[in-house]
């Protein structure tokens, strides 16, 4: 595959200043950074070609012979290690020089997390994220919950405030590095100097050293404790779903950036009620007598107890819909309903008198079932109660 023209790479002309590339090759970085594409081929190599081709262009002795000779510059430097050869730049080495375009403390590190292993530049700890799970009630789904929970974790040591040194007094700039986190190789090749940074071996690209530590984290900045964390879980969540807090995870070491908090939802059963997605499902059973006569019972809701008639003649299998009494969505307004899913009850003992009554009835041409065509099959109950 031809190399495409290092400025067309980028998007800047030909006579672009330095800082100019510098920009483009900023936003390019940002754009296909393999944090933010994962797997994607395509914005891998996207990429390496503007790294490479910001290799070339940011170093004015290797711009000009580009200038001069194009792509052809190349050959002459196949052992070089300068800016082409096969396969371009490897990842650390793009990785590398992040730390002179970025910088430290740029939206850049807390975009990606920062703490990439092998790049240059002030290094910035990232806490781990941390899992918990909440039990949520129904009536905790349907109208949103605030949870208050003591959460076990990595907290800042209030001793060093963090900072893992015993006081100021007891950090010190690194020398190796100067505060930068970086340390710089000039090495000399056929094109001329090439500068390569990494990652300072002294203070592990923290930038200082502490000379005594804190006595109660051990340099580490962090301890183990307990921190009381108020949830705001949104109505509507349902078993297995995940909310994330972020900055509520593990705190980092040495004022990094602290991990989130994962919070798994689970649903406590309800005694009576029965979640089907959005809709809530109550069984209700009546007698034989109050549903051929008609009646009015009193059933649970999610909101209360809610009375509903029982018109005369009610067959068993029949659902009564209570619109808007079921789960809201998430992020929405609509609200489920709650289906009254009807059996009819026989009693199973009975007393001389009753037998007595019912006997008369037995074989009365109204109590011979007579289904028309106005009562519903189980089929098309089903299918009701799936719309
Ligand atoms: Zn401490
Ligand atoms: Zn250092």
């Amino acid at each position: 595959m031809a190399k495409r023209d290092y400025y067309d790479v980028l998007g800047v002309a030909k006579g672009a200043s330095a800082d100019d590339i510098k920009k483009a090759y900023r936003k390019m970085a940002i754009k296909y950074h393999p944090d933010k594409n994962q797997g994607d081929k395509e914005a891998e190599e996207k990429f390496k070609e503007a790294a490479e081709a910001y290799e070339v262009l940011s170093t004015p002795e290797k711009r000009q012979r580009y200038d001069q000779f194009g792509h052809a510059a190349n050959a002459s430097s196949a052992n070089g290690g300068g800016y082409g050869g096969g396969g371009g730049m490897n990842m650390d080495d793009i990785f590398s020089q992040f730390g002179d375009i970025f910088g430290g403390g740029s939206p850049f590190e807390g975009f990606f997390g920062g703490g990439r292993q092998g790049g240059g530049g002030r290094r910035v700890a990232r806490g781990s994220n941390l899992r918990i799970k909440v039990r949520l009630t129904l009536e905790e789904i349907a109208n949103g919950a605030e949870k208050k929970i003591k959460v076990n974790k990595q907290i800042i040591c209030k001793t060093c405030d963090g900072s893992g040194a015993k006081d100021k007094s007891s950090f010190q700039t690194c020398k190796t590095c100067g505060g930068s986190g970086a340390v710089r190789r000039v090495t000399n090749t056929i094109l001329g100097q090439m500068q390569t940074t990494s990652t300072c071996p002294t203070c592990n690209g923290e930038g200082s050293t502490i000379l005594s530590k804190c006595t109660v984290c051990h340099g580490d900045g962090v301890v183990r404790g307990e921190e009381l964390i108020t949830i705001q879980v949104p109505a509507g969540v349902s078993e297995g779903m995940q909310l994330s807090m972020s900055g509520k995870g593990n705190a980092a070491p040495r004022g990094g950036v602290p991990g989130d908090l994962i919070i798994l939802i689970e649903e406590v059963p309800h005694e009576t009620l029965k979640r089907d997605g959005n809709n809530v499902i109550y069984d209700l059973h009546v007698n034989f007598v109050d549903a051929t006569l008609g009646t009015s019972v009193e059933v649970p809701t999610i909101d209360g107890k809610a009375k509903i008639k029982i018109d005369p003649g009610t067959q068993g299998g029949k659902i009564l819909r209570l619109k808007g009494k079921g789960l809201p969505e998430v992020n929405s307004y609509h609200r489920g309903d709650q289906l009254v899913h009807i059996n009819i009850w026989t009693p199973k003992a009975l007393s001389r008198e009753e037998r007595e009554i019912l006997e008369k009835l037995q074989g009365s041409p109204n109590f011979k079932p007579n289904p028309g065509k106005n009562e519903k099959s189980f089929f098309e109950r089903m299918k009701e109660y799936f719309e």
